[in-house]
């Protein structure tokens, strides 16, 4: 039985995480931590903490998880540089799963991405359409940006001399290499993702739809349970998943 503590327990993904993990007999649920509370507390005999909350509580949930040398699953998104080295100074004795997309789907996508490039190679054209709902803030989402920065690692060039952000006007015929990124927005969509290969004769078309946030619980669940006993490091969703 895992002991399990969740940083961030009563927001959205905390919430889905702890619903997931009672039901589940692998995970015994030792801690619920939120705004206010003592993670130091709760983290005493656990063994992997998993941090869904904000920015700014993800050094303590490093602190915490390595001063009691629990496992450490971190999906919480938006550090700065500094903060990603500070938090990883931190655990730097205990084993850490830190992905901004626990998705096992999208985590796939990832892959399957850089294989088909390979294999499809320079002759086919490579845009990529995303599209989330109306009240998502930032455009192209991060997990577009990371599709776009796998196929300029292909191409073995620098993204933003390849990235080519939606097109209006008279903008003239398509470059060769340039990677067309565009986000559409509406509704209540949770996010999807298409990377479209396109040659004269035939395209080729990956996709990838999330319906439901349960998927990023339970790919961090399943994170949760791959990183407890392993060695010290920092590790990712590839990692998890033995796409490296
Ligand atoms: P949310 O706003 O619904 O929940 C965040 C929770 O953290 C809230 O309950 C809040 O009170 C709590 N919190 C704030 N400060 C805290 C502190 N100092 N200590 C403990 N708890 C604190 O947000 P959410 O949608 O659940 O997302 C949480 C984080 O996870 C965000 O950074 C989001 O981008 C990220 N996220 C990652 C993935 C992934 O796959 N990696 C998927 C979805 C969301």
């Amino acid at each position: 039985m895992i002991k399990l503590v969740v940083n961030g327990s009563k927001g959205r993904m905390g919430r889905a995480i702890l619903g997931l993990a009672r039901e589940d007999a692998d995970f015994s649920v030792v801690g619920e931590v939120d705004l206010g509370d003592d993670i130091n507390a709760a983290a005493a005999g656990a063994d992997v903490i998993m941090d869904f909350s904000l920015h700014s509580a993800t050094l303590g949930a490093a602190r915490a998880a390595a001063n009691n040398k629990a496992a450490l699953v971190i999906g919480t998104t938006g550090h700065s540089a500094d903060a990603k080295k500070a938090i990883a100074d931190a655990v730097r004795g205990i084993p850490v799963v830190w992905a901004a997309n626990f998705s096992t789907g999208v985590n796939t996508l990832f892959y399957i991405t850089r294989k088909v490039a390979e294999i499809l190679g320079p002759g086919f054209d490579q845009e990529i359409v995303e599209m989330h709902h109306r009240l998502k803030k930032d455009a192209p989402s991060g997990t577009a940006e990371r599709l776009a920065q796998i196929l300029a690692d292909v191409k073995q060039r620098q993204l933003k001399e390849l990235a080519r952000h939606g097109r209006a006007g008279i903008v003239g015929e398509r470059t060769p290499d340039e990677i067309g990124i565009h986000a559409v927005r509406g509704g209540d969509v949770v996010g999807d993702h298409t990377v479209i290969f396109a040659a004269p004769g035939e395209r080729v078309e990956l996709a990838h739809k999330a319906t439901s946030r349960e998927t990023f619980a339970r790919g961090a669940l399943r994170a949760a349970k791959w990183v407890v006993g392993k060695p010290a490091g920092l590790y990712d969703m590839q990692d998890v998943l033995g796409l490296k």
